[in-house]
């Protein structure tokens, strides 16, 4: 296992190319991480696998890497998709680290009934994702999609894509699914039914899903309800265990 410092420079990779960094990835290396002149450094754009490089020349506040050789071939991650309602800011800024980590494809905030917070700052968004990926060994970074209303996303949805709807409700007996329809099923069941198709993980925001919304998700092909498990858990804690259940049953930890 290599120590030398990861970073993603989104620019073409080619043995002998010299890369200027920008400040921020100068920054990270000369200051951070404390590396000079004559230094390896692994880099990945997303594209070409990860290169082996050297520091060719740092100064205070700018370096350039020259680059030597590819040292890992282009894998990406399983095809997840993460939807989830942002929840207050650090709560969401874990939730885009921790997916980075668990290997989503795409990170696609919605809009909800009950969401709080509609204001996403990309920039943050990328810049988690970016450190996260680095530090995680991922070759690409997660795509993160523009923020969009749950409705509209449902009414764009992709036939051939399942929709693993993580859904709290269920034991209500005065309530429409906790009688006849009930809880969703376990969610390695659930998984071990429906295989490793192109997938994504819907986690609502603290105020849970509204009836009519659980209604027409439950009315969808693609959707299938499952629990969680008989306690309530804080939706970065829901992200967290459904991408932990759905890598070791159908992505890449199998
Ligand atoms: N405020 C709601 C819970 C919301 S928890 C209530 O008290 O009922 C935030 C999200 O995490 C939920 O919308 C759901 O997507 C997920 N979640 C939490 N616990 C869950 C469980 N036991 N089963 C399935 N999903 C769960």
């Amino acid at each position: 296992m290599s120590t030398a410092p990861r970073l993603h420079i989104d620019a073409p990779l080619a043995a002998g190319a010299t890369l200027p960094l920008t400040r921020e990835d100068a920054h990270y290396l000369l200051n951070v991480m404390r590396r000079g002149e004559g230094d390896p450094v692994r880099i990945f754009n997303g594209r070409d696998g990860e290169w082996s490089a050297q520091i060719a020349h740092a100064s205070k506040k700018a370096a350039t890497l020259k680059l030597e050789a590819q040292t890992w071939p282009q894998q990406g991650v399983p095809d997840l998709w993460l939807l989830f309602a942002p929840v207050k800011r650090q709560k969401t800024d874990l939730i885009v680290e921790k997916a980075t980590e668990l290997g989503v494809a795409a990170i696609c905030p919605v809009m909800t009934a009950r969401t709080q917070s509609d204001r996403i700052k990309y920039e943050r968004f990328e810049s988690i994702a970016k450190e996260a990926a680095e530090q995680t060994e991922r070759l690409d970074l997660p795509e993160i999609r523009e923020i969009d209303k749950l409705d509209r996303v449902l009414d764009a949805w992709p036939a051939d894509r399942v929709i693993i709807f993580c859904d709290e409700s269920g034991d209500e007996a005065d309530e429409a699914w906790g009688g006849a329809r009930g809880r969703g099923q376990p969610m390695a069941s659930a998984l071990a039914a429906s295989g490793a198709l192109p997938a994504a993980i819907l986690i609502g925001p603290e105020g849970g899903f509204s009836p009519a919304e659980r209604e027409r998700l439950r009315s969808l092909d693609p959707v299938i309800p499952v629990t969680l498990g008989p306690r309530i858990l804080r939706a970065e804690t829901a992200v967290i265990a459904a991408l932990t259940i759905w890598q070791s049953a159908c992505g890449d930890w199998r």
